[in-house]
């Protein structure tokens, strides 16, 4: 089929869709200028992330890994959304449905406008308390709190709301997120390369439940074979275009 014609297709299916879900990557923040974590921008001190956002590597040294998430909070603290997470925004306004699933931390579909999220990575603005739990947002520059280790005001150590590898997603965002996959009538994926799991899993589960799938990476990925149409394109030229 002429791509046209899948384009034309797709639109209709969105127009018609009762439930909406889309999920997003690094690659939807990529224009924002927020650095991936394999590049050369996205190395410290030449620690890889796998050393850095891990349970382990906060109990042994909560300074230096308080560094890092300080060091990147600044980098990420004057990007702004793009075309793409704004596309994303409106959308939601016009479905009564609307899901959106992301696997990025830097907060900025919130910062779009967007409201019904799923962050299944957590947020990098966002403390956790080690002890009592509270999660709270401290968008201001942490760096020099009580010797670089923020606490809470039970006396616990905050670590960044963030899910580090090796821990458990949050079970409350991840039912979220596979329940409006599974009840999606259109489902786009944008901007991530969906090897890391769920990810993966979520659009997999959205096009078994019936949903039409929409997917916009310039690249092939993981899930281009199963999808109902593969737009190669950037996603800020891509999705305020179709949208
Ligand atoms: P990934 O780095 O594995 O894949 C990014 C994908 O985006 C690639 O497939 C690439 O082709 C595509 N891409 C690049 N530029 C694009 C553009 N302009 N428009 C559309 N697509 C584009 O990212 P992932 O799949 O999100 O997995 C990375 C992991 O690292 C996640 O777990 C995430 O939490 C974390 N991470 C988050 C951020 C963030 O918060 N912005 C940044 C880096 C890493
Ligand atoms: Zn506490």
């Amino acid at each position: 089929m002429e791509p046209g014609v899948d384009i034309k297709e797709a639109a209709a299916r969105l127009k018609s869709a009762a439930s909406v879900c889309v999920l997003t990557g690094a690659g939807i923040s990529a224009e924002s200028g927020v650095p991936t974590f394999r590049g050369e921008d996205g190395l410290w001190k030449s620690y890889r992330a796998e050393e850095l956002a891990t349970p382990e590597a906060f109990e042994r040294d909560p300074v230096l890994v308080w560094q890092w998430y300080n060091w990147r909070r600044e980098l990420l603290r004057p990007l702004e959304p793009n075309a793409a997470h704004r596309a994303l925004s409106e959308l939601e306004g016009c479905c009564k449905d609307f899901s959106l699933v992301t696997q990025n931390v830097d907060g900025l579909h919130e910062l779009a406008g967007s409201r019904h999220i799923f962050e299944l990575h957590g947020n990098i603005w966002r403390t956790r308390c080690t002890g009592c739990a509270t999660v709270s947002t401290r968008r201001e520059d942490l760096s020099d709190e009580a010797g670089g280790l923020p606490r809470c005001e039970c006396g616990a150590l905050l670590r960044p709301d963030i899910v580090w590898f090796g821990e458990s997603l949050e079970p409350r965002v991840i039912t979220g997120a596979v329940e409006a996959a599974k009840r999606a009538d259109f489902f786009f994926v944008v901007g991530t390369s969906s090897v890391v799991q769920p990810a993966a899993s979520l659009s997999v589960m959205a096009k078994e439940a019936g949903a039409y799938v929409v997917e916009i990476n310039p690249e092939a990925t993981a899930v281009t074979g199963l999808v109902d149409l593969a737009i190669k394109s950037k996603a800020t030229l891509a999705l305020p275009q179709f949208l």
